[in-house]
């Protein structure tokens, strides 16, 4: 089969390479700075790192930490969070969300999302608030802010802590806020694919709260705040200094990056319209489009499709999390939560990265609408 593309490669779903030739002084400069400071874990670069990073956010504190699912973990902990306890979160996102709550010895408790924007539906949550309920984890799935008013009213009318998973939404704003800001804490993974991400893993907690700073801060390193003086069990979770150097130099591209972004979404969007798809269309500041997704009928066909003619697509996330083999125990049922299977089936994201040029969103839009047209839908 021809391939429709004009690049002689395939069209990846995210191009990390381009993005590093495009600042690949920059980084091996300070690459080479940390080499040279002989200093590897918690040094100058994650301090100044903290410090940025929660002047972008508009907090007062950042912690940084070994990676995001650490972020959600420690930032549960020291919330409050454990043995026996519940704590409410969406059946559809990645599972590190859930898995940060059993560790913590509480039960992670499903809500269905809203169909239309991805996120835990906040009409949902009321009805699963028990006397164990503790927290709440909204996801900001995809980079676009979860509802957080609404998250937040019941929050406070039932004394429960809120832990926003910013995995995906470095940068997204919601009401002039940035993620991360909005709830008592904010977790978010520098995972090298994420629209903020290091070259290894990475992740940090923020907050206004100087008690749950000085929690994480402690638990990150052995549960000391001194050396060799430990008041509580922790655990090891820094972030590096290579890592923490190489997030300074991209933290002052992201707004720039996450606009771009939005600008191929508007692409999509405009090419897209009028087909048998749902589109993604948030075309505001509550969306940084870390990935790109659409809604589509025998999407597992599609898939094939668009690889036949070189384009690569993912499925963020196939199976919903209490449908995970490791949370069958829990006992739900499809019924309980009709909309995240529903995505499951029929989600399809499609390649999102800033550098991707206009003739390659071209490219895969046409090859979509041949596989409608082509008597597919
Ligand atoms: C990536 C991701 C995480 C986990 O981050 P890691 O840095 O890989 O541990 C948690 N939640 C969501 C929604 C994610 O996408």
């Amino acid at each position: 089969m021809q391939t429709c593309s004009e690049r002689s490669e395939a069209i990846p779903l995210v191009d990390l390479k381009r993005q590093y030739s495009s600042i690949e002084k920059d980084i091996d400069l300070s690459i080479k700075r940390v080499l040279n400071s002989g200093q590897f874990i918690l040094g100058t670069e994650v301090s100044s790192l903290e410090k940025e990073a929660a002047e972008y956010i508009g907090v007062k504190y950042a912690i940084g930490v070994a990676s995001g699912t650490d972020a959600l973990h420690l930032s549960l902990l020291a919330c409050g969070v454990g043995e026996g306890d519940e704590v409410i979160t969406t059946s559809f996102t990645f599972i590190a969300t859930a898995e940060a709550v059993s560790y913590c010895g509480a039960k992670p408790v499903f809500a269905d999302i809203d169909i239309d924007t991805y996120n835990i539906d906040p009409s949902k949550i009321e009805e699963k608030i028990t006397e164990k309920t503790k927290a709440i984890i909204p996801v900001h799935l995809y980079g676009r802010a979860a509802d957080m008013d609404r998250i937040m009213e019941i929050a406070e009318k039932y004394k429960l802590k809120v832990i926003e998973d910013c995995a995906q939404s470095f940068g997204t704003e919601y009401k002039n806020k940035k993620t991360g800001g909005i709830g008592n804490a904010g977790a978010f993974s520098f995972f090298p694919s994420k629209n903020l991400g290091g070259y290894g893993d990475g992740g940090m907690v923020v907050t206004d709260d100087g008690d749950i700073a000085e929690k994480v801060r402690m638990l990150r390193a052995h549960g000391s705040r001194q050396k060799y003086i430990h008041q509580v069990i922790g655990y090891n979770s820094r972030l590096d200094e290579i890592q923490a150097a190489i997030l300074r130099i991209k933290l002052k591209k992201i707004d720039m990056w996450n606009e771009m972004r939005r600008k191929h979404a508007v692409i999509y969007n405009s090419l897209l319209k009028g087909l048998p798809v749902k589109l993604s269309d948030s075309n505001n500041r509550e969306h940084i489009y870390h990935v790109y997704t659409i809604r589509i009928k025998k999407r597992d066909d599609c898939i094939k499709f668009l690889s036949e003619n070189g384009i690569s697509s993912a499925v963020h996330y196939p199976v919903t999390i209490p449908a995970q083999e490791a949370y069958k125990h829990l006992g739900y049922k499809e019924s309980d939560l009709p909309n995240s299977y529903q995505a499951a089936r029929e989600v399809l994201s499609l390649p999102m990265f800033p550098e991707m040029e206009k003739g390659e969103i071209e490219t895969i839009c046409k090859a979509i609408k041949r596989f409608i047209e082509t008597g597919n839908l």
